[in-house]
C-alpha cells in the first residue's frame, strides 16, 4: 500500500536533538491546517500539533458550506464576503472532489420576497466575479415545488434559486494532514501542548506530552502559532498569565434527517428566522443536514451538547415550511460546535452579531494566536498568519503558495451518489486493497455504504487511532446516522485493534467508549 505513516517514525522526528523548527502551530482543526499547509508551500520546516484528533473540536462541526456568506451580506460586512466568495472559487478549484457546487432556494411567502432577494443575490453573484458558480433566477410557485417538493405550499408564491458550494468538513482536514506531508511538512495528532518554551522571554518552542504513551518533548521553533479555537485563550495564558480572554464561544447545532424532507438535490434557505438568523436544509452524504443556531456559551467544551431549545427551534422552524415536517424520531444524528469567535475587546454583543472575520493576536513574548473565520477561508486566514509570523521569526521572505495548490486526493468530475467518492484520487488504493484480497471488501454497514478497505486505509494513510477517528471523522458515520454508528463499532474495533496491534481489553474499552459518546448524538 502506497502512502504508509507510521506513527511510531513519525513521533522519531519530535526526537530530533538541536533540532529548531521554522513554524510549530498548535491545533488541528481549519486555522491551524491554514496555516500549517501554507507554511510548508513556501518550504518552511513546519510541525503541526493536535491534542486530540484533527477536527475532534469545531472543524467537524459545520455546516458543511464552503461560501461567501448571504447573511454578512445583509449585515452590510461587504469585505469579508468578497474574501469569502473568492475563497470558495479557489476551494474549489483546488479540491474539486471534496467542494461541489450546491443550489439553494428561498421559498417565498410575500410579495416582495422574490424582487428582494432575488436582486440582492444578484449582487452576490456579481460579486464572485470570474469565480462565479451560477447566476440567481426568480421562480415560479410551481418551479419552486419542483425544485423542493416537500416544501409548504399553502400561500407559495414563488421562490428564489442561487448557488454556494458544499463539502466535508473533516475529509477536507484528513487531506490537508496529507497536503502538509506531501509539503515535506509533520502533523502529529494525539499530542497535546502543555507549555511553552521561553529564551530571554520569547516564546522559543512548546512543551508537549505525546496522549498514547505520556511521553514528554520540549520542541524548539523560529515561530509557535496558536490555533487551538475556542482553546486560545488558554495557550495564550502559557504566554502571558495577564492577558484578558480574546474568544466568546457561541454554539450551533445541527440536526441531520432522512433526505424525504427535501426530496430532491437542492437545498432549502430559510433568510430569516424568529431568532433574526438563516436556516438551511442541506442534502449531505444522501441525508439532510439542518441548522443552525447561535447561543453563547461560558466555556469551551470539545463535546458540547445540544439544548433542548435548540433542537425544539430547528424542528419547529424547518416544521413551518416542510409539508412532512420532521420530528424527534426522525432525527439521525444531533451535533453541536463552538464558534471561536474574536469578541472585540470590551464588546457586549450578541454572539450573532460578531463579525466572522478573523483575527490575529500577538501576545508579549511572541506567540501568535489565530482565531474567528471559517472554514471557507481557511486558506487565506493560514496565508495571513504564516506572512506576520515569517516577519517577526525573521524568516526569509517566501510567497505563499497555497492559491493554487492542489488538494491531496484532488480529482475532477467526481460523482457525488457514488459511495466513497469523497476520497478523490486515493479511491483507486482502496480498490487495490479489495482486490488484493477480497476480505477487505466486507460490508460493515449497508445504510451507510462503508467497507473494511476503510477502516484499514485510516489507519494506515490518514492517522487513525480509534474507533471514534474512524466512525466520527473518517467515515462520518456519528454525524450521518448515530445508530448505525454504534451497532458498527464491535465490528470496527478488532480491525483496528489487529493493525494496531492491542489487545481484547482496548477493543472493549473503545467499544465502550465510542458507544457512550455516540449516544450523545441520539435524542432520546
Ligand atoms: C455551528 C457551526 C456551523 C459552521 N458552519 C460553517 C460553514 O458552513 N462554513 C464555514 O466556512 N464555516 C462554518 N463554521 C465555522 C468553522 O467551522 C470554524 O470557524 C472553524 O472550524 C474553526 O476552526 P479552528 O481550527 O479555529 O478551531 P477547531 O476546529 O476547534 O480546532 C482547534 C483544535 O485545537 C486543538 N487543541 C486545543 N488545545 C490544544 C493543545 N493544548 N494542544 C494541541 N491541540 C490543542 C483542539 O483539540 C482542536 O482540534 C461553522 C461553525 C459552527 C460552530
Amino acid at each position: 500500500m502506497e502512502a504508509i505513516l507510521h506513527r511510531d517514525s513519525l513521533i522519531k522526528k519530535l526526537e530530533e536533538t538541536g533540532r529548531t523548527w521554522d513554524i510549530i502551530v498548535i491545533g488541528g482543526g481549519a486555522s491551524g491546517l491554514g496555516a500549517a499547509v501554507d507554511a510548508a508551500s513556501r518550504g518552511y520546516s513546519t510541525l503541526l500539533l493536535e491534542e486530540h484528533d484533527f477536527t475532534k473540536g469545531t472543524s467537524s462541526r459545520s455546516t458543511k458550506l464552503v461560501h461567501g456568506g448571504v447573511r454578512y451580506l445583509a449585515q452590510g460586512n461587504v469585505s469579508l464576503v468578497l474574501e469569502a466568495l473568492r475563497e470558495r472559487g479557489r476551494l474549489k478549484k483546488n479540491a474539486p472532489h471534496l467542494v461541489t457546487d450546491q443550489s439553494f432556494i428561498i421559498p417565498c411567502y410575500t410579495w416582495w420576497c422574490v424582487p428582494f432577494y432575488t436582486t440582492g443575490l444578484t449582487l452576490y453573484d456579481l460579486m464572485a466575479g470570474r469565480l462565479g458558480i451560477g447566476r440567481s433566477v426568480p421562480l415560479s410557485a410551481k418551479r419552486t415545488q419542483g425544485s423542493l417538493p416537500n416544501i409548504k405550499q399553502e400561500k407559495l408564491r414563488g421562490g428564489v434559486r442561487y448557488f454556494d458550494c458544499q463539502f466535508d468538513d473533516s475529509r477536507l482536514a484528513v487531506n490537508l494532514v496529507q497536503t502538509l506531508f506531501d509539503l515535506d511538512g509533520l502533523a502529529l495528532n494525539y499530542v497535546k501542548v502543555t507549555g511553552l518554551l521561553k529564551d530571554n522571554a520569547q516564546v522559543s518552542g512548546v512543551v508537549a506530552r505525546e496522549q498514547e504513551t505520556g511521553r514528554g518533548y520540549r520542541i524548539a521553533a523560529r515561530a509557535v502559532i496558536n490555533a487551538t479555537g475556542v482553546f486560545v485563550d488558554r495557550v495564550i495564558k502559557m504566554a502571558d498569565p495577564q492577558a484578558r480572554d480574546v474568544v466568546k464561544p457561541s454554539q450551533g447545532i445541527h440536526l441531520v434527517v432522512d433526505k424525504k424532507f427535501l426530496k430532491g438535490e437542492e437545498a432549502l434557505m430559510i433568510p430569516k428566522t424568529s431568532d433574526g438568523r438563516v436556516l438551511f436544509a442541506v442534502p449531505w452524504h444522501n441525508r439532510v443536514v439542518v441548522g443552525t443556531t447561535d447561543v453563547e456559551k461560558q466555556h469551551a467544551d470539545l463535546e458540547p451538547v445540544a439544548e433542548e431549545e435548540e433542537v425544539d427551534y430547528i424542528l419547529e422552524t424547518a416544521g413551518r415550511f416542510l409539508a412532512e415536517k420532521p420530528g424527534r424520531s426522525d432525527v439521525l444524528s444531533v451535533f453541536a460546535g463552538l464558534r471561536p469567535l474574536a469578541a472585540p475587546s470590551g464588546s457586549k454583543a450578541k454572539t450573532k452579531e460578531i463579525s466572522r472575520g478573523h483575527k490575529i493576536i500577538e501576545s508579549d513574548g511572541g506567540l501568535i494566536t489565530l482565531t474567528g473565520g471559517k472554514w471557507t477561508t481557511y486558506r487565506k486566514m493560514g496565508e495571513d498568519v504564516i506572512d506576520l509570523a515569517a516577519r517577526r521569526a525573521g524568516l526569509p521572505p517566501r510567497k505563499s503558495a497555497t492559491r493554487n495548490l492542489r488538494i491531496h486526493g484532488y480529482r475532477e468530475g467526481v460523482n457525488v451518489g457514488a459511495p466513497r467518492y469523497w476520497y478523490g484520487s486515493d479511491e483507486r488504493a482502496i480498490r487495490d486493497l479489495v482486490q488484493s484480497d477480497p476480505g477487505m471488501g466486507e460490508v460493515l454497514s449497508e445504510k451507510l455504504q462503508v467497507i473494511k478497505a476503510q477502516v484499514i486505509w485510516a489507519m494506515a494513510a490518514e492517522m487513525a487511532r480509534t474507533v471514534e477517528d474512524f466512525l466520527a471523522r473518517r467515515v462520518r458515520a456519528l454525524q450521518l446516522d448515530a445508530a448505525e454508528s454504534i451497532r458498527m463499532a464491535p465490528d470496527v474495533a478488532p480491525i483496528m485493534a489487529r493493525w494496531l496491534n492491542k489487545d481484547k481489553k482496548w477493543e472493549k474499552a473503545q467499544v465502550e467508549a465510542y458507544t457512550t459518546l455516540a449516544s450523545r448524538y441520539l435524542l432520546t
